[in-house]
């Protein structure tokens, strides 16, 4: 597999030296070296330094004097520089695509759909920066009290590897909407397009400052912009264990967080169901992105009495999948993003098999040439398993689905709630009664009746329980970013006196 890396890059970085985007230029990393790999040949295609604490410290300096620039203008005016990074973001649909296919390994057909959606997201916050407004509250008094939404000033957002330019415009557009600066440190192993938003957003007119993107690791740069004293609120996107350390972290100074993390989400299958378009459902729902998505529906429940001939059809599809190249439009699922994920997935599939489960599919990588050296895995179902073993338990974030077969619709729900998480889930079945009481019984913060994974900008998205809290997207994401302002005005003619003394 040859790629072009330094033409993936050129149309962003041009032959600039790569390093964080802050004040509206790019800035050396001042720390140690990483590297970025491509995940479908194994190879190291850039080294970039981590940028480090004291590129941090001029980051969040920049960012909060952006941040003044940036609330200043008039509402309408920052909803105009939104609608053109959405603008500028349309333009290079395919550069990015591209960019993001060779740093994700995620199939190019699907990211040409996550970068439209970011244009998207852009585009839908423009709309709201000038219908942002407070209320007149009826106080029993005689005064006058109303409230102004305002920002918090500098957010500081972390996002992770299996999604990192969808991710980024997800938190960015919001949080400039509702007037903050956003200081955003990608996943180390996938910063490219995060810095590409960067430089868009500086073509589209938008204020230095005011977008800073930090490339570099957790347990420094991150760690550093998130404890830094300008940063008033932390939005988090990535695993329960980083993000229980973030929480801990942002306490100590007494910053709120966002918490967005995995999932182990039921998708459920009735004997009533279009069995036809719910075996299409469940591979889309485990097997897109190569399982590497937060609502990957890797429970997959379907009830006893259909359960042999869904799993006929199930295997035979997830053998015929096309597995390769992400950079051909045939391709359906691409490699794991990076050998630490690859290697777990692995151990949790043979923990699985100890534990008793059968691999009825996959399990091993695809055979041939373009397979050989990226770390590529076969679409795997597992059959023969019980709630309580680890692969149903853990987040695998891999292309592996867990079979479990279901009697009646109540233990179907007792299985689907048997999780520390909640994220999102759904329900295959022709009764409409039961479909919204199974919608109404399932704790997830997502959830889909005939259908999966269908997102948009427009609705809230987030989790209960180990899934996190806080919401993104939608208008409820939009005011994880405000905090309301209680103004009084005295308005009586001659008010009460209160306490004091004032003379004659
Ligand atoms: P991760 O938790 O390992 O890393 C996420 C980010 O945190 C990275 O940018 C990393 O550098 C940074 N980080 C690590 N330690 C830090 C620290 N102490 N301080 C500050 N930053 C730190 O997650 P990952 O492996 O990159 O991503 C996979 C996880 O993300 C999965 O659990 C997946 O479900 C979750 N995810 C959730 C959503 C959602 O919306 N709920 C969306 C996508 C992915």
């Amino acid at each position: 597999m040859d790629r072009d890396y330094k033409a993936a890059m050129l149309p962003f970085f041009g032959e600039g030296e790569i390093g964080s985007w802050v004040n509206g230029a790019m800035m050396p990393g001042r720390g140690d070296a990483f590297a970025l790999t491509d995940p479908a040949t194994g190879k190291v295609f850039l080294e970039l330094n981590d940028a480090g604490p004291e590129v941090v410290d001029a980051a969040m300096k920049s960012a909060a004097s952006g941040q003044r620039v940036w609330w200043g203008l008039a509402a309408a005016e920052r909803g105009r520089i939104l609608w053109r990074i959405g603008q500028q973001v349309r333009e290079h649909l395919e550069t990015l695509a591209l960019l993001e296919t060779v740093s994700v390994g995620k199939p190019i057909r699907d990211t040409r759909v996550e970068v439209l959606k970011v244009a998207e997201m852009f585009e839908y916050y423009a709309g709201w920066a000038d219908k942002l407004h407070g209320d007149v509250i009826p106080v029993p008094t005689s005064h006058l009290n109303y409230t102004r939404p305002e920002p918090y000033g500098v957010i500081t957002q972390i996002t992770p590897w299996n999604a990192p330019v969808f991710t980024a415009g997800w938190q960015l557009a919001p949080a400039l909407c509702a007037g903050n600066a956003a200081v955003l440190k990608p996943s180390e192993m996938t910063p490219l397009t995060s810095l590409a938003l960067g430089v868009l957003s500086k073509k589209a007119g938008l204020p230095d400052g005011v977008i800073t993107i930090l490339a570099g690791l957790g347990m420094t740069t991150g760690m550093a912009a998130t404890t830094h004293a300008v940063t008033r609120k932390v939005v988090f996107v990535g695993s329960p264990k980083t993000g229980a350390a973030i929480a801990a972290q942002a306490a100590a100074n007494i910053v709120p967080c966002v918490l967005e993390l995995g999932g182990k989400s039921a998708n459920i299958v009735f004997e009533d169901a279009d069995l036809k378009r719910a075996v299409l459902g469940a591979q889309a729902a485990i097997f897109s992105g190569a399982g590497q998505s937060c609502v990957a529906g890797s429970r997959l429940l379907v009830q006893r009495s259909v359960i042999d001939r869904f799993l006929e059809t199930l295997v035979d599809g997830a053998n015929r999948i096309p597995v390769g190249d992400p950079m051909d439009v045939a391709t359906q699922i691409g490699p794991i993003n990076n050998v630490a994920q690859y290697q777990t997935i692995r151990g949790l599939i043979a923990s699985g098999c100890k534990e008793g489960a059968k691999i009825l599919a996959g399990g091993e990588r695809p055979e041939g040439d373009v397979c050989a050296n990226g770390y590529f895995l076969r679409p795997t179902v597992l059959g023969n398993v019980h709630n309580d073993m680890s692969i149903a338990r853990e987040e695998i974030f891999g292309p592996v689905v867990s079979v479990i077969p279901f009697d009646d619709e109540a233990e179907a729900v007792a299985i689907a709630n048997y999780s520390k998480f909640g994220l999102a889930g759904a329900v295959w079945t022709n009764r409409v009664d039961r479909a919204h009481r199974v919608a109404a019984n399932v704790r997830a913060g997502t959830f889909w009746i005939n259908s999966y994974k269908t997102i948009n900008v427009m609705s809230p998205f987030g989790g209960f329980g180990h899934s996190g809290y806080g919401r993104s997207s939608g208008k409820e994401g939009l005011m994880e970013y405000m905090q309301p302002k209680s103004v009084w005005t005295e308005t009586a003619e001659n008010p009460p006196a209160g306490l004091g003394y004032a003379p004659e």
